[in-house]
């Protein structure tokens, strides 16, 4: 399989004392008012990757306890995350956070089982808070015991 990837780079602060192998996702439909990357929109300004090619950058990294998917908006290219957190849950021991537009609630079941740690909800200029999450209304869900903190 293959999506278009803007960036991979080591991730010291997008998962909290975490070090994390951030995956940027070329493309966003959801195009926030105020968005801070709007470089990130079009769909065509990454590089094609097959997934062998990104398993590859994720597992020669020497130090990740995660893997984070940013953007962009990984979402929009759903087969490929989906089959992505599928090979890393299985030939890994890696973690799996996704920063989406989306909300929880219309997340497919089958992403949501492989990920770990979640900040979601679209940027709201009206709800600015200069720290983290960007917005108020953004969520930040993690998964403890199967469960999460909902
Ligand atoms: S979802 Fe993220 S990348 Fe997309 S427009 Fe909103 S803030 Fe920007």
């Amino acid at each position: 399989m293959e999506a278009r990837i803007k960036r991979i780079r080591t991730s010291f602060i997008d998962v909290p004392h975490k070090i994390a192998v951030a995956i940027y996702f070329a493309g966003c439909s959801i195009r926030c008012k105020g968005c801070q990357n709007p470089s990130l929109w079009n769909p065509l300004s990454g590089e094609l990757m097959t997934d062998d090619e990104v398993m590859k950058k994720i597992t020669n990294h020497p130090l990740a306890e995660y893997v984070v998917f940013l953007g962009g908006e990984p979402t929009d290219q759903i087969d490929f995350l989906i089959h992505l957190c599928n090979r890393i849950k299985q030939t890994t021991k890696l973690s799996i956070a996704l920063y989406t537009g989306r909300e929880f609630e219309v997340l497919p079941q089958q992403l949501t089982s492989n990920l770990d740690f979640i900040v979601c909800g679209p940027y709201r200029q009206d709800l600015v808070t200069n720290s983290w999450p960007a917005s108020s209304n953004q969520r930040v869900l993690k998964k403890e015991f199967e469960q999460w903190n909902l």
